[in-house]
This record gives structure tokens, C-alpha cells and sequence, in this order.
């Protein structure tokens, strides 16, 4: 059966070229020019991947794919119109899996569809030894993550963190008093295929430090200058 690709897009050239190059190559498409009944169509479910653009009337990306990443863990890929680390932080916090600058080759962007169905295919896969491994809590002065739950808590206080703050903070207290290097936090965290900046691990670690250690204010994460970082188990 075909996998069925949502094409959010409100630059009708754009989508209508999107639509054309995606049915070629076998996909079923349907396309949204808007946010807001993008994002309705997007939640009904029965789709395998979601093509998003930043910029939409109505309702932003961004706010799409916050609102579908509540319910579902369905491939976005987000559009960006400019060549701004921080539209594609923001999209990548937001829950996006990857993006993709405009002006894009289709062959690239081709080649990051096929790569995020086949990820999604190999996790969905891996379900079933993932929920038996990985019951336990782990508690680190005072800092707890349960990961049944996807849960945080610092001294008891609970932290409101996005996925990918999630996995980056369960990767490195998993990994604790490793120098991890920011090339293996992106490997570990973003993925092999993860194409962009490694300095996104940067900004990841700066919003951890804000929603954990300046909030409690410990020293769970350290600096280890020209390397990466490290999470700490002792007291500084
Ligand atoms: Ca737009």
C-alpha cells in the first residue's frame, strides 16, 4: 500500500510541485495551503509522513506540529524559508524530525522522506524489546527521570521538557561521567542521518541548564572545553 504523505505548504508553486514529484514517485499525497486545516486533517491520522512548511496562515508550523506531536509520532519535515539556526531549533523543539532549507533540491528532500519512513519503520519495530529494557528510573542527586512515564523531576518538582531535551537529558544521565562530544550526542540523540549543525547540541544544552540547573541551581552538566559535555553523578 502506498504511505500517504500531508503536504502543508501555502505557496501554491510549492506544493503543487511538492504534489506532482511526490505521486511520481508513489506516494499518496494531499495537500493543505493553510495551517489550521492542515493541522485538523494531520490529527484524524492515517498518515505516514508530513511535509510542513514554517511560515503558514492561520496557524504557524511550529504550532502544528506541537499540537500533532501530543497525539502522534508521525515523520515532520519542516520547510524553512531562511537559513536560520534558530527556525530550525525552534522547529526541531517543536517535535519536527528534520528540515529542510528552501530552496531545496527535490532529490534531497526525496532522500530525507525515505530516511524518515524508514526510521519510523525501524522504531516501530523495536517497541517491544524498547518497553521491557528500559523500565527503570534513574535518579541522580536529586534529579529523577522515569522513563516509562517520560518524566522529570528535580527535588521533587516536576520539569516540563520538549522530546528532544528528553532524550538528550536520558542519553547523557544514561552516559553519566562520559565526555560525550557534540558529534555523538547528535549521532545518539538526532540520529545518524541528522544533517545540520552539530552546534544544535549547544542550544539544547543551554535550555537544559535553564530548566534544570539554573532553576535548582546545581551543576548537573559540565563544559569540558574544545570536547563537549559531561553529566555529572557527584556534587561539584
Ligand atoms: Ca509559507
Amino acid at each position: 500500500m502506498a504511505e500517504k504523505i500531508l503536504i502543508v505548504e501555502d505557496e501554491t508553486q510549492i506544493a503543487r510541485f511538492l504534489e506532482l514529484e511526490l505521486k511520481h514517485e508513489g506516494y499518496e499525497v494531499e495537500v493543505f495551503t493553510d495551517g489550521r486545516s492542515g493541522c485538523e486533517r494531520a490529527l484524524q491520522g492515517q498518515v505516514d509522513l508530513i511535509i510542513l512548511d514554517l511560515m503558514l496562515p492561520y496557524m504557524s508550523g511550529i504550532e502544528v506540529c506541537r499540537r500533532v506531536r501530543k497525539v502522534s509520532d508521525v515523520p515532520v519535515i519542516m520547510l524553512t524559508a531562511k537559513d536560520d539556526i534558530s527556525d530550525k531549533v525552534t522547529g526541531l523543539d517543536s517535535g519536527a524530525d528534520d528540515y529542510i532549507t528552501k530552496p531545496f533540491a527535490i532529490e534531497e528532500l526525496l532522500a530525507r522522506i525515505r530516511v524518515a519512513l524508514k526510521r519510523r519503520q525501524a522504531s516501530a519495530a523495536a517497541v517491544g524489546n524498547h518497553a521491557a529494557k528500559h523500565e527503570d528510573n534513574i535518579t541522580i542527586n536529586g534529579l529523577t527521570i522515569a522513563k516509562m512515564q517520560h518524566r522529570v523531576t528535580c527535588q521533587g518538582e516536576e520539569i516540563a521538557l520538549s522530546k528532544k531535551e528528553y532524550d538528550l537529558l536520558l542519553y547523557m544521565m544514561e552516559n553519566r561521567d562520559i565526555v560525550l562530544d557534540r558529534e555523538k550526542l547528535i549521532e545518539k540523540v538526532w540520529g545518524y542521518d541528522f544533517v545540520g549543525d552539530t552546534n544544535v547540541t549547544d542550544v539544547y544544552i543551554r535550555y537544559l541548564r535553564s530548566k534544570i540547573d539554573q532553576r535548582f541551581g546545581v551543576n548537573y552538566i559540565r563544559t569540558v572545553r574544545g570536547v563537549g559535555y559531561l553529566f555529572e553523578s557527584h556534587e561539584a
